[in-house]
């Protein structure tokens, strides 16, 4: 077990104090249940979405470097970054539409570690935690973001963007190798879905 002084929780809880809020009165200012915040602050890092641990964060005013400094959680957790231009993110042309693959990272940090845009890890829909795969298992919503052709400046065929961006990812990851340790290395993405559109 880890001392409950050094969860992120814990400082939450110490704040909220100093400002004589209660656990009902930060809920209802970020928009979520009083149970939530209790979870959270006992060191359920995933009973709140990031944007509301972000939120939450704001009111209590607990910098970002302060979020930053410590884990997430204290074991990696499944999740993706939610930048699509990250070279984490897998373009491929689907119809009228790029979409966007997320690759998933073990990770307990609520930034990315390749690009620092945050970190997913639970559904945007429901807030169940992220596992592999296209579709959140507990409500089906997709993982997957998209862009029309037209609104990617793409300035060529979009399958010829997407090879492209493909490929600069590729290059990307396997120069650059930021070091967080006991991490697993995301996966290069294979290219099948190209195949099926040339
Ligand atoms: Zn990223
Ligand atoms: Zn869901």
């Amino acid at each position: 077990m880890v001392d409950s002084h050094e969860t992120i929780g814990h400082l939450f809880r110490q704040r909220r104090r100093q400002k004589k809020w209660t656990q009902a009165d930060v809920a209802q200012q970020i928009g979520s249940k009083q149970s939530q915040i209790s979870s959270f602050e006992n060191g359920n890092e995933h009973a709140l979405a990031r944007e509301k641990v972000t939120a939450l964060a704001k009111l209590l005013h607990i910098s970002e470097e302060r979020l930053l400094a410590r884990p997430i959680n204290d074991k990696p957790a499944c999740g993706f970054c939610t930048n699509r231009h990250c070279p984490t993110s897998f373009p491929y042309v689907r119809g009228e539409v790029v979409v966007f693959r997320p690759t998933f990272l073990k990770s307990n940090r609520p930034y990315c570690r390749w690009c620092g845009e945050p970190m997913r890890y639970d559904c945007s829909e429901c807030q169940a935690p992220i596992e592999e795969g296209l579709n959140c298992t507990a409500c089906g919503a997709e993982y997957l973001d998209h862009v029309h052709v037209d609104n990617l400046d793409a300035g060529n065929d979009p399958e010829t963007w997407a090879r492209q961006q493909r490929k600069d990812n590729a290059a990307l990851t396997t120069t650059r190798r930021p070091s967080e340790p006991g991490q697993n290395q995301p996966k290069q993405p294979e290219s099948k879905e190209a195949a099926n559109h040339t």
